[in-house]
This record gives C-alpha cells, sequence and structure tokens, in this order.
C-alpha cells in the first residue's frame, strides 16, 4: 500500500515509546508509525528473555512477546504502522521525508512523534586498543545473533560494563548455552541498581572493578584481553568481548533539522510537556536520553500521548518556558530542558544523572528560593529526580558535593 501525503500524526519509531503515545492518540487522531526495520517493536523484540510487560499487561513476557503485544494493541486501536520505511529529514511545517522500497515520499502533519531510541557506543568509540579479530560485539547485535538468527557467536566471552543493558547481555548469554567468564567495570562499583547489581554473583560471574580493557588480542577471532587493574597488567583468556552501554539517543535526523539538539543527552531540548524547541515536534523515549527501561519509555509515550492529544484539541499551554541553569560540574544532564509551570506537565519530575560518582545535595531553585532539596549518593547512568515546582520562574538546578 502506497504512503499517504498528509496525516494527523507521524511517530518516527515503532518501539515502546512510539507505539505507547500512537496507540494513546488513536481515538482523536489518524495516526501513522513508521519503523526502519522490517517489523514494529523496537529493541525488546531482540530480546528474547524476560523481564517485560508488567507495567503495561500486568504479566512476565519476553521480549518479543511484548514488542508483539504492543503492535497488536497498537493496530487494534486504529493505528497503521508501516516497517521499512527510513525518516531521512524533518522539515518545519510540520514535515518528514521518507525513503522505503517505493523511493522518496513526503508526509505532512499536525504533529510528529520522535521517538527513535537509542544506539551502543562501539568499541573505537570506547579506545579499546589491540588487533581487530572476529568476536567483539555490542550487545544489540549480539541479540540480533542469538535471538533473530539462533547463532552463537563465542562460548566464553567478557562483559565490558555494568549497567542495565551489560545484564541483559548476560541473559542473551545464558539463553545462548554461552558462559561469560567475566564482567569488566572501569569504575569501583556496579553501575546498576540492586537488585540488578546482585545479578552477576548469582550467576557466578566474576566482576573486575577499577579495570580497564586496556588490548584485545587474537589474530581470527578474540583469543584474550589484556586488562588493567588495580594490581597493574593480566591476562583473560576468552574468545569473545560484549561492549555494553555508554548509549547515545538514535538523533541524527537531528543533525540536519532546525531543532536544537543537547549536547548532554545527545537528544532534542524538550519542555515538560516533551515538546521540542519547534513545538509541532514532541519526543519520547530513549531518543530523550540514554538509557530508560522498556517500562519506562512506555510510561513516557502514553504522557507524551496525552500531551500530544491536548495539543491537537488546542488545550496545551503556551508561554514563555524557562530553561534550567545546572550549577555543579558533575550533573551531566537534565531533563525536561525546560519548564512552562502546568498541573498536567507530560514529564511530571524532572530527571537527570551524574557523570562521575558524586554524593552531597541536590536542590531546586525557583527565581533564588529553594523548592526542594535531596541528599544524593549516586553514580553514573543511574536516574535521579526532583519534582517539578508549582511556579514559573527563572530554575536552577544545584549540586553541592560533600
Ligand atoms: C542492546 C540493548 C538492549 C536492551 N535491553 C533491554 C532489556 O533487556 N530490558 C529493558 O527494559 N530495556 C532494554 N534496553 C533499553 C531499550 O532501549 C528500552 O527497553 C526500549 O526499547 C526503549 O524504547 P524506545 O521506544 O524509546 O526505543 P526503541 O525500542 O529503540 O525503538 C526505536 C525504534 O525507532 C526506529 N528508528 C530509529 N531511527 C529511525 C528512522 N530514522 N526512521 C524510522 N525508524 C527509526 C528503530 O528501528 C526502532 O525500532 C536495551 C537497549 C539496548 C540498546
Amino acid at each position: 500500500m502506497s504512503l499517504p501525503d498528509e496525516v494527523d500524526v507521524v511517530v518516527i519509531g515503532a518501539g515502546p515509546a512510539g507505539l505507547a503515545a500512537a496507540t494513546m492518540l488513536a481515538s482523536a487522531a489518524r495516526v501513522l508509525v513508521l519503523d526502519r526495520e522490517s517489523a514494529a517493536g523496537g529493541i525488546p523484540r531482540h530480546c528474547g528473555h524476560f523481564p517485560f510487560g508488567l507495567r503495561e499487561f500486568r504479566r512476565l513476557m519476553r521480549g518479543p512477546d511484548y514488542a508483539r503485544a504492543l503492535v497488536a494493541r497498537a493496530e487494534a486501536s486504529g493505528v497503521r504502522i508501516e516497517t521499512a520505511v527510513n525518516v531521512v529529514r524533518l522539515h518545519p511545517g510540520p514535515r518528514v521525508t521518507v525513503t522505503s522500497d517505493k523511493g522518496l515520499h513526503e508526509i505532512r502533519a499536525r504533529l510528529v512523534l520522535l521517538a527513535t531510541g537509542v544506539r551502543e557506543t562501539s568499541r573505537a568509540q570506547r579506545l579499546i586498543g589491540g588487533e581487530k579479530p572476529g568476536g567483539v560485539l555490542a550487545t544489540g547485535a549480539l541479540q540480533g545473533l542469538v535471538y533473530l538468527e539462533g547463532r552463537r557467536p563465542f562460548r566464553r566471552p567478557v562483559i565490558l560494563g555494568t549497567e542495565l543493558v551489560s545484564f541483559s547481555a548476560i541473559m542473551t548469554c545464558l539463553h545462548a548455552g554461552i558462559r561469560p567468564v567475566a564482567m569488566i567495570e572501569p569504575n569501583r562499583s556496579i553501575t546498576a541498581r540492586w537488585p540488578a547489581s546482585i545479578y552477576p554473583w548469582l550467576k557466578r560471574v566474576p566482576v573486575h572493578l577499577s579495570t580497564r580493557i586496556r588490548r584485545i588480542e587474537g589474530h581470527e577471532h578474540v583469543e584474550r584481553v589484556v586488562l588493567e587493574g588495580p594490581r597493574g597488567e593480566s591476562i583473560l583468556d576468552t574468545d569473545g568481548v560484549i561492549v555494553t552501554g555508554r548509549f547515545r539517543p538514535e538523533a541524527t535526523l537531528l543533525d540536519a533539522s532546525h531543532l536544537e539538539r543537547d549536547p548532554a543527552t545527545g537528544g532534542p531540548v524538550v519542555d515538560n510537556f516533551g515538546r521540542c524547541t519547534d513545538p509541532s515536534y514532541f519526543a519520547a523515549g530513549n531518543m530523550l536520553r540514554p538509557v530508560e527501561t522498556a517500562g519506562w519509555s512506555w510510561a513516557e509515550g502514553v504522557a507524551i500521548g496525552k500531551a500530544m492529544r491536548a495539543g491537537l484539541e488546542g488545550k496545551l499551554p503556551d508561554g514563555e518556558r524557562h530553561r534550567v541553569r545546572l550549577v555543579g560540574d558533575a550533573i551531566d544532564w537534565v531533563l525536561p530542558h525546560a519548564v512552562l509551570a502546568h498541573d498536567g506537565a507530560a514529564l511530571g519530575r524532572f530527571q537527570m544523572r551524574v557523570s562521575r560518582p558524586v554524593s552531597g545535595r541536590l536542590s531546586l531553585r525557583v527565581a533564588g528560593s529553594e523548592y526542594a532539596s535531596r541528599r544524593i549518593s549516586s553514580r553514573p547512568e543511574r536516574r535521579i529526580t526532583l519534582p517539578l515546582p508549582p511556579r514559573d520562574g527563572p530554575l536552577e538546578i544545584v549540586l553541592e558535593e560533600r
């Protein structure tokens, strides 16, 4: 079937965030969801393990079942989903240019949602030296090989990283009969929060803290890695390296667009309704920041879908949005970037991360007066939140380290 020239809402990305928002909008608008992959469902489609779906369907599901359930729910509510369609350009209007096997096409809409998720940082971007043998994979590539192609690319790999997605890598390995020989973490402690942090111990995967991979060695395939840890250099025999984490939003579309990008998150600048700097564009899910769970991305899609619906009905508040100023060099990023005080905000709390392990006092000031504060002891890649202010004014988030 050919693509339409005009709809009410174009959603770019058929992952949990895009599908949730589309489902929320379907009874009020003609919604078209576009995805460049051959099937809809986003990252969970590649994650053949538990636990997905508790928030959304009140049951424990594997990723592919969860993805299928989200797609079925969206289609049942009247959403049209087109796959193998790559969005290549965003224009004011709003209007998007897409490519598919039928060539280039332009689609006009009243609103556009960006829900394009994240991508992983490669080995080269992580500056790991050594030879370039086969068997070095990112988690997404490993999941594609294991769950979609039924392959076993190695038998005893090391996993670089200990954030939430690193545990997704352990689960994927165990599913395929692969036994990871170690997790390598450059920081002094595991990045993921409890209870995920005890998972390597439960599965008997040793964790090497304060350790880096200096070199990967091997000819055709990985044979060993050279580690640099608290006791100097050591060699670990292995036949693969899984490079996990250090995600960046899949925001290539922003590069040549008129939308402002936040260099800290890598995603678009948004207000507390998920509106970009052109208010006919919205963003939701991991496109906004690296990286949250499927359940979180889905809930955010629902909330931003509701805000877009209010936008179509002319009920979204307009006016001056106050940009948030960050004080304290350990604060890596904050969302939303700008706030218009209102009861029905889609992003109901500030969400932020730190760039290094910190302890101290975090406070929110509105027009110079403190509105909220909390003590934190946090690490990079852990979620920290603060309430949104009930009144407008210049905003500052201040971190005083102990
Ligand atoms: C390797 C990996 C493993 C993960 N494992 C887990 C896990 O086990 N559990 C968990 O809860 N979370 C996991 N996550 C986090 C995951 O990102 C979220 O679970 C969730 O998928 C985010 O939903 P989303 O809708 O924001 O994005 P995604 O699910 O990433 O969906 C984005 C969609 O946008 C499409 N897209 C991107 N650009 C374009 C374009 N230009 N044109 C058209 N389509 C486009 C993509 O094809 C994709 O389908 C993992 C993430 C990664 C990267």
